[in-house]
């Protein structure tokens, strides 16, 4: 049923009910008078000769008066009838037109009477419907897809919008060919691939790049997410499916975009029977089925997102599915530089932003994050009341987005010692290990995140490979503070607590995934994880006890052994600690080029982050 026929059958209804409340409530009164009167006034009229007719019904009698003329409308009166056994002999005796009325009701009286009661039923299971569906029009639609269609030309998104895809960017030009011109490749016999699966770690611009798809193909575009499929009604998700397949046929060509369609096709065998969900199961083998049912050149194509695409179905994979996938993997510096750009198109930038530099201290930053920071950036522009967007809003944005927004409230003397040493502590490691990355920015502000301090450091390039030494270093710069304040405090504070989190994680995957580890050699024995989700690393579950007692005896000495090293450079360079913890403490922020100056005065070395020349030269 659509919109326009579901609106007049409520208009009819509407339209029915105010005629009957008119004609019972206003007409029928109208055009008679009638008064309502006590029995006794009826039998005094009776007994006066002034009644001109009586209409007796099972419960009233019903009588006119006699008119002085024609012109006066005539009075019905009204009296409940009670028992009266001489009622008829005295009507007859006063020679009045007398007769009984049969009690007959209009169509619309008895429809109503019956539909009335069911009345307040109909509206409130109405309106807990519209509710379930999340403001769907009517109980009707709960099987239609929630898809969303916007025409491709309005999208507004191009791949000029997007930085940094250009490997993407080249597997879907073919597709938009195909959508563009589907008879060309007709002709030659070529099929192409029903879905493409966007495969990616969040934020990388996986939605964007299947907009801009549809923009430049200028086909229409149906977009929808994976859960919206599911309700909790049993049929719905599939129902839904094989909507959103119809619509999309009368509109071919055009594109489907599921994001996180990991909501719908996971694996069905995952968690095992207890954990099968099979509105999820039904829902899945719809869109399997839907997608053997069309063939390829119908001109739709399936585009799907995700980021955890070793959870979902492995029949969703095959070839004739989504039989290609396009990897969408974090910015390299250029594409990093190409995305600032992008998005600083309409900033008043001051001529001292560097973007190029931005770009360089952000490895590891997605899409979203660099967007995020441009936008952190004009606001701190705009809070500051500045004319345009100068580079140190970008700098404070880069910490709000790594550190969190700085809290306003100051830390006592001691606890700004403590926080101090221990900031220091993992700076100063990091100065002194090889193949570290270089110290950016050490603060003792504390954090709206609940840190009370944070040292940054910024890889000079984009890594793809790390090597154990490099690993051994982070470990040790983790533990840097938790050494410091061992070394001049003689206790622990609670301060390092996510420093051993983090620490232990890495140690963890140094012996259970990157074969690290002498005595336990170069197998695998964590569980399978996820390449995207950087949680922790789950142990096999098929592990001995010895084996598994072994990884944790492995780890334990390597953070152990981290902790030490951090210890033994601290203690080499007393001096610089004690110097610049002071001076941190004094200034709160200090930055990497301040530290290799007070370590060049002091101990007359020049720090390098080289690698593989991993110790400071010392000048002659
Ligand atoms: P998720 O997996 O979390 O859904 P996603 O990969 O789909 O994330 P998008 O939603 O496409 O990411 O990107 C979020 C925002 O980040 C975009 O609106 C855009 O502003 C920005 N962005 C991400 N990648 C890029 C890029 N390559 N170029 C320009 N902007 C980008």
């Amino acid at each position: 049923m659509d919109k326009k026929q579901k609106f007049s059958l409520w208009y009819f209804a509407l339209t029915l009910l105010i005629v009957w409340l008119f004609s019972d409530l206003v007409y029928k009164p109208l055009i008679t008078r009638q008064m309502e009167v006590p029995y006794s006034t009826f039998l005094d009229d009776l007994a006066g000769g002034r009644i001109q007719d009586v209409s007796l019904r099972d419960d009233r009698v019903l009588y006119s008066l006699k008119r002085e003329s024609e012109r006066v409308r005539p009075v019905i009166r009204s009296a409940v009838r009670i028992q009266d056994l001489d009622l008829v002999s005295r009507l007859s005796e006063a020679g009045v037109v007398f007769g009984g009325v049969a009690q007959t009701r209009s169509i619309l009286d008895t429809l109503f009477s019956i539909l009335l009661p069911f009345l307040p039923m109909m509206l409130i299971w109405y309106f807990i419907f519209k509710r379930m569906q999340g403001g769907g029009s009517s109980v009707m639609s709960l099987g239609r897809s929630k898809a969303q269609e916007i025409q491709g030309e309005m999208m507004g998104v191009r791949f000029s919008d997007l930085g940094g895809v250009g490997e993407a960017e080249v597997e879907l030009r073919e597709i938009i060919d195909f959508l563009k011109e589907p008879e060309r490749f007709n002709q030659f016999g070529a099929k192409l691939p029903k879905g493409v699966l966007l495969v990616g770690p969040p934020g990388t611009g996986k939605t964007l790049l299947a907009k801009a798809t549809a923009g430049e193909a200028g086909v229409p575009f149906f977009f929808m997410t994976g859960s919206s499929f599911v309700e909790m009604f049993v049929g719905v998700g599939a129902a839904r499916v094989r909507d959103l397949f119809e619509q999309a046929k009368k509109k071919a060509p055009c594109i489907i975009f599921i994001d996180e369609i990991d909501g719908i096709g996971q694996s069905r065998a995952r968690g095992g029977m207890m954990a099968s969900n099979s509105e999820q199961e039904n829902t899945l083998n719809q869109l399997l089925a839907e997608m053997d049912g069309f063939s390829s050149n119908t001109g739709v194509v399936i585009m799907g997102a995700t980021n955890r695409p070793e959870i979902l179905d492995q029949a969703l994979l095959r070839p004739g599915r989504f039989d290609r996938q396009i990897q969408v993997v974090l910015p390299t510096e250029e594409g990093r530089l190409e995305i600032l750009q992008i998005h600083t198109r309409d900033m008043p930038l001051n001529p001292d932003v560097n973007l190029e530099a931005i770009a360089k201290i952000t490895p590891g930053f997605s899409g979203a994050d660099l967007a995020n920071i441009a936008n952190e950036a004009s606001l701190l522009a705009v809070r500051r009341d500045g004319e345009n967007v100068a580079m140190d809003d970008f700098d404070l944005a880069i910490e709000r987005v790594v550190a969190g927004l700085q809290r306003k409230t100051p830390l006592t003397e001691s606890v700004r010692r403590r926080v101090a040493y221990h900031e220091m502590g993992h700076a100063l490691v990091a100065c002194y290990s090889p193949c570290s990355d270089p110290v950016h920015k050490v603060s003792i502000i504390p954090t709206a995140k609940g840190a009370l301090g944070y040292t940054m450091q910024m890889p000079t390039e984009d890594q793809y490979l790390i090597g154990e030494t490099e690993l051994r270093s982070r470990l040790a710069v983790m533990l840097g503070g938790r050494a410091a304040e061992l070394f001049v405090f003689e206790e622990a504070s609670t301060g390092a607590s996510n420093d051993l989190e983090r620490a232990t994680e890495l140690a963890r995957r140094m012996v259970t995934e990157f074969g690290m580890s002498e005595k336990l050699g170069p197998v695998r024995y964590a569980g399978s994880g996820s390449m995207y989700l950087q949680s922790g690393t789950v142990s096999r579950s098929d592990l001995s006890p010895e084996t598994a007692s072994a990884v944790d005896e492995e780890i334990r000495i390597l953070v152990t052994e981290a902790q030490e090293r951090a210890l033994d450079i601290l203690k080499e360079h007393e001096k610089v600690l004690h110097e610049i913890s002071g001076l941190l403490q004094e200034k709160e922020v200090i930055t990497g080029e301040e530290i290799v100056a007070v370590v060049k005065r002091v101990e007359n070395v020049d720090i390098t982050f080289d690698c593989p020349s991993p110790l400071p030269k010392r000048n002659s």
